[in-house]
């Protein structure tokens, strides 16, 4: 039986209840079950930071097993930055243990009437008083946690920022963040810092013989997989080295440019030099995580675990600096603060633009001079962001939403898409990868379609990354694909950047563990994810969200890129890009699946939902 938790914070009550068997088949796990019950539960139209608002938490169905970077955790929920549905994934532990303590969701509901926790141990369940911890940062907030209810806790948890309500706050377990949409900032509306589980390790598997077979082969393809040893070595930081600086998509002072004067101060060697250890999440060999201290200069003793690439190119490329030890700092106070470090620095990159232009001056910024080049108004800016003070509470409001505050034209400068920050991988350099964040259903997200087949990969093909058409295919291939991937939580880097585990092996794994056959078959999963991909577009159409938000900011259509080797490069045919997909995808000119898409799915319910937005 697989179950789930309902935990209404407003009432107090909470229930255990089963996972109909028939939602499990067909939705399988993780992503899917979180867009099933977020589409089904939610109303449109509610404030995603009123208690109408569900924060749905997952596991995997293979999370706490030896399986290989399956163990992560889902948020799922409206977004307070995008009003869209998002998801977001978070690494650590507490995936292994929320699966141990007998669930694969959590249900929260409610609003609690003042600060509180969910402590889970056993078939123990109780909201606590967390007035201790509330306004405490993340490593405070989870070490007194930690001393409360000892070392075989696990916890996620908020910082201030998203009590302060900074809207793309994360949620938190260890240092590993569900870093977009403003998660935690739902989990903050909801008076809830944390969440605690006590469990002991549990397996079931059906089928124990072959799955530890499987486990063998899948440990043997990771040993020998091209790049194995280099990215444990290193981590993300070697894409500052590669697809960032050697495909000119590094999006530099606000995606004016695509390479960053200086760069080679931020190599991965750089950052070799400071690391202390490889860290990783429940059973992965990648530890793509770096504990990471500064023994020298101006944070000299800053201990952090990170950054991570999206984090060097959001304290780099939109401030134009080169200070590695500003890059690790920054990440200190971002996790500290509880803050997206993406939304964070490309909030900053925006206001350093405005400023050039004169839009903002230092009577807006407190008298901090936005130059290019100077870390420390950034690094002042990030602590002004989470705690709402000056400007900072204008950007904490994320750049779509800032803009239209501060006026004067700002909204030619707010490099975002469906109101979420653009991430470091610039669109006009890799354009498959652009128009994924154009049409993704959670906004700007790299991570949501990653255009791999733009730097090599082949599969299903190849792809010329400066081409303007015959892409729309391959951004629903990917979207589809990391669909089908999250149905089982599986990290991003091992299966679409490394190639290491594929829908084959990871069908093979849930079929041994769940005893469910069409699991082990690759294509189910991809009929899944696709479902996935269509039911969590209809939640966003219901909202009122169209073709019209499949759009990226007009400087990517109109200004040409300057610098590396995309120099000169504009998105020309956006409107072909999304004819191409929506006919990939069965879907109208306004974006709209047709009725006969939603019948494949068996979706027909929420056809009536939708059919008034068709042309
Ligand atoms: S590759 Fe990194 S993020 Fe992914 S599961 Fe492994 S340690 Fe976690």
């Amino acid at each position: 039986m697989r179950r789930l938790l309902r935990v209404n914070l407003s009432t107090g009550e909470i229930r255990e209840e089963e996972i109909p068997a028939k939602i499990a088949q067909e939705y399988v796990g993780g992503r899917g079950f979180g867009a099933k019950y977020l589409y089904d539960e939610v109303a449109p139209g509610i404030d995603p930071l009123g208690p109408e608002n569900k924060l749905l938490l997952g596991t995997g169905p293979l999370a706490g097993t030896s399986a290989q970077s399956l163990s992560k955790w889902i948020v799922a929920t409206k977004s307070p930055l995008t009003g869209t549905y998002t998801r977001s994934y978070g690494g650590g532990d507490f995936g292994a243990w929320l699966k141990w303590a007998g669930f694969e969701l959590v249900i929260i509901e409610g609003r609690a009437a003042k600060p509180a926790y969910l402590y889970i141990k056993d078939s123990k369940y109780e909201i606590r008083d967390a007035s201790a911890i509330w306004g405490k940062s993340t490593s405070q907030a989870q070490a007194y946690l930690k001393r409360k209810h000892g070392a075989k806790a696990r916890i996620i948890c908020i910082g201030p920022a998203a009590e302060k309500m900074v809207r793309y706050a994360p949620i938190f377990s260890g240092h590993r963040a569900a870093g977009r949409g403003g998660t935690g900032t739902v989990m903050a509306s909801k008076n809830l810092k944390a969440v605690v589980i006590e469990a002991d390790r549990s397996e079931t598997l059906a089928n124990p013989t072959e799955f530890k077979k499987l486990v063998r082969e899948q440990v043997k393809r990771y040993k020998e997989g091209l790049g194995f040893e280099v990215f444990r070595d290193y981590g993300t930081v070697m894409g500052v080295d590669y697809p960032g600086f050697g495909c000119g998509s590094f999006p530099v002072r606000n995606f004016r440019r695509g390479d960053l004067e200086g760069w080679e101060k931020l190599s991965f060697m750089q950052y070799a030099v400071i690391t202390q250890k490889h860290v990783g999440c429940y059973a992965c060999m990648l530890k793509c995580g770096k504990i990471r201290k500064l023994s020298s200069g101006p944070y000299a003793g800053i201990t952090t675990e990170g950054p991570q690439y999206e984090t060097v190119w959001a304290f780099t490329g939109p401030t134009g600096c080169t200070d590695l030890d500003a890059t690790v700092y920054a990440d200190y106070l971002c996790f500290e603060l509880g803050i997206d470090t993406i939304s964070t620095g490309n909030s900053i990159g925006f206001a350093y633009e405005l400023f050039e232009k004169g839009i903002l001056t230092t009577k807006d910024t407190d008298g901090l001079v936005l130059n290019y080049g100077d870390p420390e108004p950034m690094l002042k800016l990030v602590e002004k962001i989470g705690n709402r003070e000056g400007l900072g509470d204008v950007l904490a409001e994320g750049v779509k939403r800032a803009a239209e505050q501060i006026g004067k034209g700002a909204e030619e400068y707010a490099m975002h898409v469906k109101g979420q920050e653009m991430p470091g991988y610039e669109p006009r350099a890799l354009k498959a990868g652009g128009m994924n964040y154009a049409l993704s259903n959670v906004g700007a997200n790299h991570c949501y379609g990653y255009s791999s087949q733009e730097i090599g990969n082949p599969k299903p093909r190849l792809v010329d990354a400066a081409a303007d058409d015959d892409k729309g295919d391959i951004v629903k291939y990917n979207h589809d694909t990391v669909a089908a991937f999250e149905l089982a939580n599986c990290c991003h880097f091992p299966a679409s950047h490394l190639d290491f585990i594929d829908l084959d092996l990871m069908g093979k794994l849930l079929e041994a563990a769940l005893g469910v056959s069409r699991f082990g078959n690759a294509d189910y999963l991809i009929y899944v994810g696709e479902k996935v991909y269509n039911l969590e577009r209809c939640f966003n159409i219901r909202e009122g969200f169209t073709r019209k938000d499949d759009t990226l900011p007009k400087r990517m259509y109109t200004e040409p890129l300057q610098g590396g080797l995309r120099d000169g490069e504009i998105i020309r045919k956006p409107d072909t890009i999304i004819d191409e997909y929506y006919d990939a995808r069965g879907w109208d000119r306004n974006g709209i699946p047709a009725r006969a898409t939603l019948a494949k799915f068996g979706l027909e319910k929420v056809d009536k939902d939708v059919a008034g937005f068709r042309r």
